[in-house]
């Protein structure tokens, strides 16, 4: 089988043979049909996040290590079960859950697995979809796609799930409060599907763009706004009932700021994108205004469960997705690292 793994911090990715996995134990072997490719591969093609200030996180001293196959938006057919795997249908399509963490500590027994301090993710640090087959860890990390587009069935294990997850956290009436979504990339847009589909009836959404406000638009947002307006703040904070919650699928110190500001008195921020820097946050505004400022990363088991029973039960597409071929992983990076792909790019392979 052959992978295409990162061998040194930002650098091309390499094509790796190999010999076809065998499972182990309870591990289950799935042929790779398509891997949805992430900006958070592109952080760890680099080997850091970006922490602000000119500091940096490195994720060599968090336990990645090369060759690493990135790729967590995994989706495939069950190929072959470890001895320990119990019942598990050869041939069936399924989606991998990726965030994977060690499975004895209170998070993970929590089911909190992806808030777990030794996390072993596919395609961080195992090895993920960028590949001719995948090695999951356990049967109960695959759930049944079957009827769903496979591309956009892919991208509910990050994007789709980051998104939901989010969304989980804002609380309050859906159908009263006004909840602010920033940035309307791939993210903005399936929170904001997801969001109706939840029930939320007041969903405002800010970008500097114009094409994404555009976009936004055109997929029902009831308010739509260019955070760099100055009149952008004062329109939410003469909203009717206030502002509740935003979510940043951004995460720049601008758009943390125009979130927290916009804000009514305990409303709630989430910020979700990675974009990186820092803030200077006055610390009296916290009580005063009774705001919580939260983050989000992905998400966990069972609300990727939830997450695809949604998506299934209400017929939603989140991200549009460009399907092209698994050996062009490294061209796929490059586009989405130069913002040249218009939707999600999800890499297809034919077992
Ligand atoms: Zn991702
Ligand atoms: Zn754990």
């Amino acid at each position: 089988m052959r992978r295409f793994a990162v061998t040194a911090f930002g650098r091309p990715l390499c094509t790796l043979v190999e010999d076809d996995p065998v499972p182990h134990g309870t591990e289950v072997v799935l042929d790779l049909e398509r891997c949805g490719v992430c900006h958070t591969d592109l952080h760890l093609r680099e080997g850091h996040y970006d922490l602000g200030g000119g500091r940096r996180l490195d994720l060599a001293a968090r336990g990645m290590t090369l060759p690493a196959t990135l790729g967590h938006e995994i989706l495939g057919r069950v190929r072959a079960a470890g001895p320990e795997a119990g019942a598990v249908e050869i041939g069936r399509r399924v989606l991998a859950y990726p965030w994977i963490g060690c499975g004895t500590c209170h998070r993970c027994r929590d089911g909190e697995e992806n808030l777990c301090a030794a996390g072993r993710c596919l395609g961080v640090h195992r090895p993920g979809g960028f590949a001719e087959a995948v090695v999951v860890p356990h049967p109960r990390y695959l759930i049944d796609v079957e009827g769903l587009d496979p591309s956009a069935a892919a991208t509910l294990a990050c994007s789709g799930l980051t998104a939901y997850s989010a969304l989980r956290k804002v609380g309050g009436d859906p159908a009263r409060d006004w909840l602010l979504l920033v940035g309307a990339g791939g993210l903005g847009q399936s929170a904001l599907s997801l969001a109706r589909a939840l029930g939320h009836h007041r969903i405002a959404v800010a970008d500097t763009a114009p094409d994404k406000r555009a976009r936004a638009a055109s997929l029902g947002a009831d308010l739509v706004l260019d955070p760099a307006d100055p009149g952008a703040r004062a329109a939410l904070l003469d909203l009717e009932t206030g502002l509740a919650a935003a979510i940043d699928f951004v995460g720049t110190p601008e758009t943390t700021r125009f979130a927290l500001d916009s804000l009514r008195r305990g409303g709630r921020s989430i910020t979700v994108g990675l974009f990186g820097g820092e803030i200077a946050l006055s610390l009296p505004l916290l009580p005063l205004r009774a705001l919580t400022l939260t983050g989000s990363y992905v998400g966990n088991l069972g609300e990727l469960r939830e997450l695809v029973a949604l998506v299934q039960s209400h017929r939603l597409t989140l991200v549009e997705t460009e399907t092209v071929p698994l050996d062009q992983a490294e061209e796929a990076m490059r586009r989405l690292a130069a913002g040249g792909a218009a939707g999600r790019i999800v890499l297809a392979h034919a077992p």
